[in-house]
């Protein structure tokens, strides 16, 4: 039996060493300009947890190296993309989608047949700074490769110039999501790019904030994710004074919203 334990505690270590040599070779190196690194699963929830297991995968790398984690509940053809943080100063939307991922594991039959792909914080870098920028002071929603990108210091010297914003384009390259929602704040409001009228009225009504048409803008996720690629994409917009919420007050306010957009 001891040996049985110390080989036990062998395969653990073992197993811990292998997982770190993972994260140490799934892309550590992201060129400028290159292609974001092969994503691999790291960890995986144990499967009698929920019916669709939650797996994290590390998609890149932030500037300053953080990694940018996508996770992925369930495997059907339906794919919803819901991101938060890619303006990192904008705290409430991060927490929102982290809760919305716990009400998932909760949830699992609600998601038969569907993918959902969330990734909370699109810009770890600029939450870790506060800041609305990555750390290169690129506003990443200006990064993306649409025709009307600008040039300008904040917009990235090319299209997808930054390691987060490739981390975006890769997942809708890959996934080829249904549907985009990105969570903003703070101008309480529900946005909408593309055909997405009728999801952006339903999502409003799930949770009492305006449709408001805000304009299109240059570089942006929308305007790429609408005219590049043909996805209708709703920005849901927070209040300011969201950021003072807890998690659960947030989901009270806005998780029906979220639950429109998947459903
Ligand atoms: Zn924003």
């Amino acid at each position: 039996m001891q040996r049985q334990g110390a080989d036990k505690g062998r395969n653990r270590a073992a197993a811990a060493m292998l997982l770190t040599a993972l994260a140490l070779a799934s892309g550590c190196q992201v060129p400028d300009g290159g292609p974001v690194a092969p994503p691999r699963v790291l960890t995986d929830r144990p499967a009698e947890s929920a019916a669709l297991p939650r797996q994290y995968r590390i998609m890149g790398w932030s500037v300053e190296k953080r990694p940018v984690m996508l996770q992925v509940f369930g495997d059907g053809e339906d794919v919803t993309f819901i991101l938060a943080g890619i303006h990192g100063d904008e705290s409430a939307g991060i927490t929102l989608v982290r809760r919305l991922g716990d009400y998932l594991d909760r949830h699992a039959n609600g998601v038969h047949g569907k993918t959902i792909l969330l990734l909370p914080v699109a810009n770890p870098d600029g939450q870790a700074r506060v800041s609305r920028e990555n750390a290169r002071s690129v506003d990443l929603n200006r990064n993306f490769p649409a025709d009307n990108r600008a040039v300008s210091p904040d917009s990235g010297r090319w299209a997808l110039s930054e390691p987060e914003t490739r981390v975006i384009h890769q997942i809708i390259r890959e996934y080829r999501p249904k549907r985009v929602v990105s969570v903003h704040q703070p101008l309480g409001c529900v946005d909408y790019d593309g055909p997405a009228a009728d999801l952006a009225d339903r999502m409003a009504q799930a949770c009492g904030l305006p449709v408001k048409q805000l304009g299109t803008r240059p570089g942006s996720l929308g305007s790429y994710s609408s005219q590049i690629r043909g996805i209708p994409i709703v920005t849901l917009e927070l209040l300011d004074s969201d950021s003072g919420l807890s998690d659960e007050q947030l989901w009270a306010r806005y998780g029906k919203a979220l639950l429109v957009a998947i459903q």
